[in-house]
């Protein structure tokens, strides 16, 4: 059976900056991917106008900041960068592809992960679980869907390659999908385009623009000096932070911006018909938008805000009696969500996720040698998801030094309401595990919340 220090499960973002850490600390290990590429939703998710929506210089990972002229990046960009990242620092070797994790259990005699794979068994002492948190596509169900004579498509299964020039598109969703595949899917790529949401949410145009000071300090990176884009970082996550806590301290104060922000561009009736949530800012995450204003002025894109009653042949009904008629339906309807993508043992006890307590989105309750870095909600997933890692590389490097083959939390009860509540989060929150030990505020819990204490852990 093949064996290493570490298991990490998945090639994404989160096995990939693993890795990284793993190397640097001289450590040996073998990342499982069950895809056949590496990038995880970057390689994935292949609809049009796919990309991110938090500032790439603070997605990127901090030990090889993106220099670019665009804040956000398209989804083959960023594939690229996260490939560049595995070639340079020797981790393209170690990916075992088209290696899917079936089951994972703790042999509690030999202190030791043994790994069940459609390609067989590893073992290793420590296992680092990227294996992302989205699992199938969430499909709802609509009366007379099986009637319509068009077709009817998730984002998940739509290529961007595809073009819907003859076709009137119908798509449906409201958050970061919708939003960023709309302007993208508008005439020419379509003949037309009305995008369908249910209910408002809350967006932000931007131009995707590096402003000065990034250019700077990108420039200055380029030519060794380091610490202002570090300190760039710092200060882009800070105002992350400052924006979510200020935006749901002072919600009338968030809305009336996002008022300003849409009013001249959409009109008054308009804004109030299709702009304005039930919700207050930073309740969800806010979807960023990229050209939407403009093709939303030009009528390039249409606007509906209702619910969907049934399809017929060739529409879409609402229950305000509109009919939407459409030749293509696009869903980004999103997916459902599931932070554990394999069964798992500790000795003979399966590890059951939901309700289970998960201490700062490093180790699960009562699972030894088991680190899960978890991103953050309201920002850059890598800028917890790093932190966590080099936490879990000192928990290791503490263990060598002092000799322990085990490391645990108790298993214990704990609260749980979710910083945010978007759909795909009320739908799963039966299933999710308990978060605790943060202020869930990145540019704090870097600071304070990841110092490592002994005290904090079984250690055997
Ligand atoms: C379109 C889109 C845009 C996004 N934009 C942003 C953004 O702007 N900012 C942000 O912070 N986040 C964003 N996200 C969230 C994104 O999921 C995270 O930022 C991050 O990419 C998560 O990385 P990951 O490696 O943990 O998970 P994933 O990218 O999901 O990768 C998990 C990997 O594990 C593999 N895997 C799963 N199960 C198994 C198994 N049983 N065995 C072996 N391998 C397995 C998968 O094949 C996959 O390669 C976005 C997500 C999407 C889909």
């Amino acid at each position: 059976m093949p064996s290493s220090d570490v298991i990490v499960i998945g090639a994404g973002v989160t096995g990939i900056g693993a890795a990284y850490y793993l190397r640097a600390a001289g450590l040996s290990y073998t990342i499982l991917e069950a895809d056949a590429d590496l990038g995880g939703v970057w390689h994935t998710h292949r609809w049009h106008g796919a990309r991110c929506d938090s500032d790439f210089v603070k997605y990127s990972f901090s030990f090889k900041p993106f220099i670019s002229e665009t804040c956000l990046q398209s989804r083959e960009q960023i594939q690229r960068y996260l490939r560049s990242v595995a070639v340079e620092f020797g981790i393209l070797d170690h990916i075992h592809f088209n290696t899917r994790v079936t089951r994972a259990v703790f042999d509690l005699a030999e202190q030791r992960w043994i790994v069940h794979t459609s390609q067989g068994t590893f073992t290793a002492r420590f296992v680092i679980n990227g294996n992302g948190y989205f699992s199938e596509p969430y499909v709802p169900r609509f009366p007379g869907a099986e009637t319509f004579e068009g077709e009817i498509v998730h984002t998940a299964a739509l290529d961007d390659r595809r073009a819907f020039s003859d076709k009137h598109v119908v798509l449906v969703g409201s958050g970061s999908t919708a939003v960023c595949a709309a302007p993208a899917l508008a005439p020419p790529v379509s003949r037309s385009l009305v995008l369908l949401q249910r209910s408002p949410t809350y967006i932000y145009e931007i131009s995707n623009v590096a402003d000065r000071l990034t250019r700077l300090c990108q420039a200055l990176h380029a030519r060794g000096v380091t610490a202002p884009l570090t300190m760039l970082r710092y200060y882009l996550q800070a105002g992350d932070d400052l924006i979510f806590v200020g935006f749901r301290r002072f919600p009338r104060l968030a809305r009336w911006i996002f008022r300003r922000h849409w009013l001249d561009a959409v009109g008054r009736e308009r804004f109030e018909a299709h702009f304005r949530p039930r919700y207050n800012p930073w309740e969800q995450r806010i979807a960023v938008s990229i050209g939407l204003k403009e093709k939303l002025r030009t009528n390039a894109i249409v606007i509906k805000t209702g619910e969907i009653e049934r399809f017929t042949e060739r529409s879409i009904r609402l229950t305000n009696g509109e009919d939407l008629g459409c030749d293509v339906c696009i869903l980004a309807t999103g997916f459902n969500l599931n932070i554990l993508k394999f069964d798992m043992y500790v000795g003979d006890f399966k590890i059951a996720v939901a309700g289970i307590n998960f201490y700062k989105g490093i180790m699960l309750g009562g699972v030894p040698n088991y680190f899960h870095p978890f991103g953050a909600w309201h920002t850059a997933w890598t800028q917890r998801a790093e932190t966590v890692i080099r936490y879990a590389i000192k928990i290791v490097a503490y263990m060598n030094t002092h000799g322990f083959r085990a490391v645990s939390i108790e298993r214990r009860d704990v609260g749980f309401t979710p910083p945010l509540t978007p759909g795909y989060i009320t739908r799963c929150l039966s299933m999710m595990p308990s978060f605790y030990g943060t202020y869930d505020l990145p540019s704090i819990d870097n600071l304070v919340s990841y110092r490592f204490n002994r005290r904090s852990f079984n250690f055997s």
